[in-house]
């Protein structure tokens, strides 16, 4: 009888990338073979019933639940990307880090317009990242049907972010 949930299977290293940090750490839930299951299975259910066409990842962990989620629903998987990384014509977006900025590019012909679209990536903090990704899909005349997550930080204000937006999000856990 298993009673850990996708949380427990969470790391959490301190200081990590930096002084003060506490940082989830997921490797150790893709590793464990009913951890990756479980992690699947419930960033895709409350998703059962609606229209998805593709799923969109972020760079980079959310390539690994992505591709996963995308062979699971039988779709395609379209990575969002770190700039300079994509060989054809892209579209770019810059977005605030905690100190400057970074940018994410999209392949301008990823999808047809009017895709319905999953976004997913391991952790929302401010939302920064998921907000970027959100504005390539538009972009690219895709709808974002919604964002799912394993962790929720929801004191860095992602969270409330993208309600404010009517974006759906569906996170597996949160920590404080
Ligand atoms: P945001 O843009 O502030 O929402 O930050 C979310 C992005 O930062 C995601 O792509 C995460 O992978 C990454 N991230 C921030 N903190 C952590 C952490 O503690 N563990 C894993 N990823 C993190």
């Amino acid at each position: 009888m298993h009673t850990k949930t996708v949380r427990d299977y969470i790391r959490t290293i301190p200081d990590f990338p930096h002084e003060g940090i506490l940082f989830r750490d997921v490797t150790t839930l893709f590793a464990d073979a009913r951890g990756m299951r479980l992690c699947v299975d419930q960033l895709l259910a409350p998703f059962a019933g609606t229209r998805i066409d593709a799923i969109a990842g972020l760079e980079a962990r959310g390539f690994i639940l992505g591709g996963a989620m995308a062979h699971q629903l039988g779709t395609g998987f379209v990575p969002v990307r770190k700039a300079g990384k994509l060989p054809g014509e892209t579209f770019a977006q810059d977005y605030a880090l905690e100190y400057g900025t970074a940018t994410l590019e999209v392949h301008r012909d990823a999808l047809p317009a009017g895709a319905k679209v999953l976004l997913v990536d391991d952790l929302l903090a401010t939302g920064g990242t998921a907000k970027a990704g959100i504005a390539l899909l538009e972009r690219l005349g895709a709808e974002v049907v919604g964002c799912a997550f394993v962790i929720d930080l929801p004191d860095l204000g992602g969270r409330a972010a993208l309600d404010a937006m009517g974006m759906p999000v569906h996170a597996l856990c949160a920590f404080e």
